[in-house]
């Protein structure tokens, strides 16, 4: 029989799991979710890791090759590294990311690495302790950047997310820049999309181009460096810096037409765009007994039905309340 492949109708495959092990967070970043009153996702509601690997095997099955690892916050899940570990060893699965806010504790990091994990993000918007607080209501610049530090010199190659709003941070533009003059990190502006749990969010002021304008303000050259298939960001490198650095038009949404990613949530919802609603949820087809095949089908017609990209996805979204990105699997 032919192999059986995620595909959407414009004939983009989707071989590109991001996979959110928790909707919780340590953090309390101001764009992703309010101060208090989450009501995060009962542990019952939460795909088990049996769940979680089963579902990875049948996504695997389909074409998927890479996995990133997502929340909430992916260490405050206990037992994360046994399953990152049974993960490694699925079939067609070559390689397994993470995303996380840095707060991992250092003896993770040897297991990451028997895992075969070798990549990993760190979402940190400010290099300015007080700053840093303002945006994650959080006093843990320290930890972070120490984490960066430690994941770099044992051979992690680390990208840095930075969200960038003109109200919060754009003094760090330039410092975030300059940290790739002597590390060989990659650091990505991201413009602010509205998925911080609340149906307040201010129209971008300031979106990629506006971005890249500040930076080519400071520099006399950028070089401007080639995209990798599927990339999200326009790349660039200052010369003779050891590092790169990247902007994603997040909220301008201007990658769409190549992009291979299918996201399932903590709590089972797949979305085949992120600013779309979700076109099924796999955990209550789980647990209402559906088999394998049943599952492979829902995923198949799931991806038929994708939007052509993130605007049509946001109209077919009549949902006025916007979701933390926690809750979506960011
Ligand atoms: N807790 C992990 C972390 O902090 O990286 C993983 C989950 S977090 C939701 C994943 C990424 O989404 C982070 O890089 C974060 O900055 C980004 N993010 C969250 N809300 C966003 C928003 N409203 N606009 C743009 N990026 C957002």
């Amino acid at each position: 029989m032919e192999k059986r492949i995620l595909t959407d109708k414009y004939g983009r495959q989707l071989n590109y799991l991001r996979l959110s092990v928790t909707d919780r967070c340590n953090f309390r970043c101001y764009y992703c979710m309010p101060e208090e009153g989450m009501d995060f996702a009962a542990r019952k509601d939460l795909l088990s890791y049996d769940e979680l690997l089963f579902l990875s095997e049948i996504f695997c099955d389909l074409g998927v090759s890479k996995i990133r690892i997502t929340g909430g916050e992916p260490f405050v899940r206990h037992g994360i590294m046994p399953f990152l570990g049974e993960l490694s060893t699925l079939q067609g699965l070559e390689e397994i990311t993470v995303t996380t806010n840095g707060t991992l504790s250092f003896e993770y990091i040897a297991p990451l690495k028997k895992a075969g994990i070798r990549k990993i993000n760190v979402s940190i918007d400010s290099l300015d302790r007080a700053r840093f607080f303002q945006i994650t209501r959080r006093d843990n610049f320290d930890s972070v950047y120490s984490c960066i530090l430690r994941l770099l010199s044992d051979g992690f190659e680390v990208k840095l997310n930075c969200v960038i709003s003109v109200a919060k941070n754009v003094e760090d533009i330039i410092p975030f820049v300059e940290l790739t003059r002597d590390y060989p990190l990659r650091v990505r502006f991201l413009e602010e999309m509205p998925f911080n749990g609340s149906s307040e969010f201010d129209v971008l002021n300031w979106n990629h181009r506006s971005i890249y304008n500040y930076i080519a303000g400071n520099y006399p050259e950028i070089i401007r460096l080639e995209n990798e298939p599927h990339s999200t960001s326009e790349n660039y490198r200052i010369p003779g810096y050891k590092g790169s650095f990247g902007i994603i038009a997040s909220f301008s949404r201007t990658f769409c037409g190549t992009c291979n990613r299918i996201r399932l949530s903590a709590t089972g919802e797949l979305r085949t765009c992120l600013y779309g609603p979700p076109a099924t949820n796999l955990r209550d087809l789980l647990r209402d007994g559906a088999t394998r095949s049943e599952i492979e089908d829902a995923l198949l017609l799931a991806v038929s039905g994708r939007a052509k990209d993130g605007f049509e996805a946001e109209d077919r979204n009549v949902k006025t309340l916007k979701e933390s990105m926690s809750v979506l699997g960011g």
